[in-house]
């Protein structure tokens, strides 16, 4: 099985992202939002939404927000955001892979902690981090040959896990944000993905 032929240190990279992931940055958002509601408690729970804009709120303008959060990770920000791009090939467990601190200089952790503030019923907002996280698995799984110019398919993302240097499919939910500032790519997968990074795992890791 391709997932399980990884070195000990994509696994130490890989399961480190995960927790990191799955763990550490939503009980960050969580904390966050408890020192907002300590510091001002007057602002908590002061935006009424309905279920669908509060949901759409997420889905779409957060991720709208990541769209130009990528574009810098590929600018300024590169090396903070290098060590995702050393995947030889997809699956689910590339979707985690990063230097650890990178998650602050992401906006879901600022937006998410904010939102579960501000929100008097966060839950459709949760709704829709849930929905965009299993899309982000999706996306690396490698499952899904096809692009739709809707959602970031696996074979748009895998254009953006190319070889080269990528300039396309930043988006993360939805295409739309590519096509729409001219960075989007479809059809088959490129020939060969991932980048060489020299750096040492600690660099990686820690210190890029
Ligand atoms: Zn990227
Ligand atoms: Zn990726």
């Amino acid at each position: 099985m391709r997932m399980l032929d990884r070195t000990a240190a994509e696994w130490l990279m890989d399961i480190s992202g995960l927790f990191v992931q799955s763990v550490a940055v939503p009980a960050a958002a969580i904390y966050l939002a408890s020192v907002c509601r300590g510091t001002a408690p007057r602002y908590s729970g002061a935006l009424h939404f309905s279920w669908a804009w509060a949901f759409l709120l997420n889905f779409v303008v957060v991720d709208y927000l990541y769209y130009w959060n990528h574009r810098l990770l590929h600018g300024p920000l590169w090396r903070w955001h290098a060590a995702h791009h050393t995947a030889k090939s997809m699956d689910v467990l590339i979707t985690s892979r990063n230097t650890l601190w990178t998650p602050i200089l992401i906006v879901y952790i600022w937006a998410n902690a904010a939102f579960l503030y501000l929100l008097a019923d966060p839950t459709p907002y949760l709704a829709a981090v849930a929905v965009s996280s299993l899309l982000d698995v999706w996306r690396h799984s490698g499952f899904g040959r096809f692009s739709n110019g809707v959602l970031i398919t696996p074979a748009d993302h895998s254009w953006h896990h190319g070889s080269g240097l990528p300039n396309e499919n930043f988006g993360a939910n939805f295409a739309l944000w590519d096509r729409l500032h001219g960075t989007y790519r479809k059809g088959e997968a490129p020939k060969s993905l991932g980048l060489e990074l020299e750096d040492s795992l600690w660099k990686k890791l820690v210190m890029p």
